[in-house]
């Protein structure tokens, strides 16, 4: 088991609905050090390519962003979650459905924050059924901007997020990823990396 795995069987908890909760470390209080691992494990898995911005999705992902983003020495740009609809003209807009919340939110980025010139490394917690993911992809290629690759903290393995998106060609790291939960008996199984 690698340093994230073995912290989710230690403080992570699975909850029914296929939700598995690591608030303790990850996305409400946060292990500053276990985010600055994770940023020297992506520095290492996306060695070679030419980095120059972070995007992410508020909430829970702009903290490990912007701890990851210390290792690429590059600005994090996190998408806005927004209620409104008349946003056409300085922003670039995607609709995300929420996996945890089970509504659907706008998200937007300043047309500014992202350009053609960017070569871009998404940076989020999760990956469910991989929603966030296309709603991000889809503004980055609306900025003409390149997705040089995409890390995730934990992968759900078992839901369709993660085959989608390697179909779609992209370099996914994904530092655990879970291949079973079950909320009776807590226990966690890993994909072998
Ligand atoms: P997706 O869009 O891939 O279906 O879901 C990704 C988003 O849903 C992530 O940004 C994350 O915030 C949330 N999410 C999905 N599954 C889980 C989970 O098991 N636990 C927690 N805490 N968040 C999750």
């Amino acid at each position: 088991m690698n340093f994230l795995e073995e912290r989710i069987v230690k403080d992570g908890v699975v909850k029914e609905g296929n939700v598995l909760k690591v608030d303790s470390f990850l996305n409400h209080q946060m292990d500053i050090n276990l985010l600055d691992m994770m940023g020297a494990e992506y520095k290492k898995r996306f060695a070679g390519k030419n980095i120059n911005k972070i995007l992410t999705i508020e909430a829970s992902g702009i903290g490990i962003a912007a701890i990851v983003a210390r290792h690429f020495n590059c600005p994090v740009v996190f998408a806005k979650k927004s209620k409104s609809i008349n946003l056409e003209g300085e922003m670039y807009t995607a609709q995300v459905e929420s996996f945890t919340h089970k509504n659907v939110n706008n998200v937007i980025v300043a047309k500014k924050f992202l350009t053609p010139e960017d070569h871009v490394l998404i940076i989020d917690d999760f990956l469910a059924n991989g929603c966030a993911l296309q709603g991000l992809i889809q503004i980055v290629n609306a900025a003409g901007a390149t997705v040089e690759g995409i890390g995730i903290a934990i992968e759900k393995g078992f839901q369709p997020g993660g085959r989608m998106i390697r179909n779609m060609g992209y370099q996914l790291e994904s530092l655990a990823i879970v291949d079973g939960m079950d909320a009776a008996t807590g226990g966690i199984t890993f994909r072998p990396q």
